[in-house]
């Protein structure tokens, strides 16, 4: 079939990119679902800033390829041996596919599926497959194995998860990855215990949603660091008890005087090594850094490995939130429903496909916290 999609034919395309138009609106033809794949319906699509960092050229990835990994839509057509999922289902999709029988799959850290992140770095679905062409029948590379920025997708039944048809689409998108990367890395990586504080440096759609996550897990006190005053002060109404400014000189002394001493628990989103050493810095002896930021692949960062010995200190990574989506989407949509995760905070824009560009210069701005493309 013959579908509109947002297709990157090109990193590293100099900004304004309302001007420069690193996304090109096209007619691109979509297969039919193969064996263990469907035809989605895409309703709704989020734009993350991992998807900014592949049109930057930060997160380098295969060209052409039809980016958007944030998504919620409509099941129409079901692939052959495909009987755990019906047409008309609401599914969200989940941005490193679950294969369930590598060794990470098996010891419950899908996130780290090998099979899942091989089909990713290589641009295909989980099976190996492309379904997208271009006009000359030229393959065109999937983004994480969802390509959301399109009218209709095809996806392994492994890079979705069913949730209940009363959501909202554009909230349901939200929880594909801001909502798991955010509130996973506080509850499943951080581990967060009620009563510990907590610093969440970089505050975009994914450091937005883990002051939800810290909220809801009970930190006692809450400090948000970025450098960006409008979204200091959106923190502050959120819900943070403290905003620093953290190009300010005296910031580091100020989260130590706060918390006498440091945070328990610090938590880095904004994907640049000043940030990260930042939070490590603002981390209590024995206490946590975590960080979820994707800087590019060059960069490296100072540690003193003796503060990690003799303060016993730990730094670590969490991709998609260490969650296993088919466990922790429900559930947080869940906390949605009752009030505890006020996701739909998050949604400050709401554009058409065509507007995507747009919306891309407004996140690289900084002013925006999550944008969704909705589709009719
Ligand atoms: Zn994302
Ligand atoms: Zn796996």
């Amino acid at each position: 079939m013959r579908i509109k999609a947002a297709v990157l034919h090109a990193m590293g395309i100099e900004r304004p990119y309302d001007q420069s138009q690193p996304l090109v609106i096209e007619e691109v033809e979509l297969e039919k679902p193969g064996a263990g794949e469907i035809l989605v319906k895409i309703h709704a699509a989020g734009l993350c800033h991992s998807d900014l960092s592949v049109i930057d050229g930060n997160r380098p990835r295969q060209v052409p390829m039809v980016l958007g990994h944030e998504a919620a839509g409509e099941i129409v057509e079901l692939g052959s041996g495909v009987d755990q999922h019906s047409v008309g289902e609401h599914v969200v999709f989940s941005f490193v596919p679950v294969c369930g029988h590598c060794m990470p799959c098996m010891t419950a850290r899908p996130a780290l599926c090998e099979n899942g992140v091989a089909a990713n770095n290589k641009g295909s679905l989980l099976g190996g497959g492309m379904r997208l062409r271009d006009q000359q029948q030229r393959n065109i590379h999937h983004h994480m194995g969802v390509s959301g920025f399109a009218e209709y997708a095809v996806v392994s039944t492994k890079s979705v998860v069913r949730i209940d048809n009363t959501l909202d689409y554009n909230i349901a998108a939200l929880f594909g990855c801001a909502v798991m990367t955010g509130v996973g890395a506080v509850i499943n990586t951080a581990k967060l215990i009620l009563g510990q504080t907590v610093l969440i440096t970089g505050l975009g759609g994914v450091g937005f949603a883990a002051l939800l996550g810290a909220i809801a897990g009970g930190a006692s006190k809450i400090i948000v660091a970025d450098v960006n005053q409008e979204k200091l002060k959106k923190a502050l109404e959120f819900g943070a008890h403290e905003a620093i400014d953290s190009s300010k000189e005296n910031a580091l002394e100020n989260i130590r005087d706060i918390t006498h001493g440091g945070v328990d628990i610090g938590f880095e989103f904004a994907g640049v090594i000043p940030a990260l050493e930042f939070t490590y810095n603002a981390t209590a002896r024995g206490g946590k850094t975590v960080t979820a930021g994707l800087p590019h692949p060059s960069k490296t960062m100072q540690l003193a490995p003796v503060k990690l010995v003799a303060e016993e200190r730990t730094l670590q990574g969490s991709y998609i939130g260490s969650c296993i989506p088919a466990r922790d989407i429900p559930a947080y949509i869940e906390l949605y429903k009752s009030g505890r995760l006020p996701v739909e905070k998050l949604l400050t824009h709401i554009l058409s496909l065509n507007e995507v560009n747009i919306g891309f210069e407004r996140l690289a701005k900084g002013e925006a916290i999550r944008q969704v493309i909705r589709f009719n």
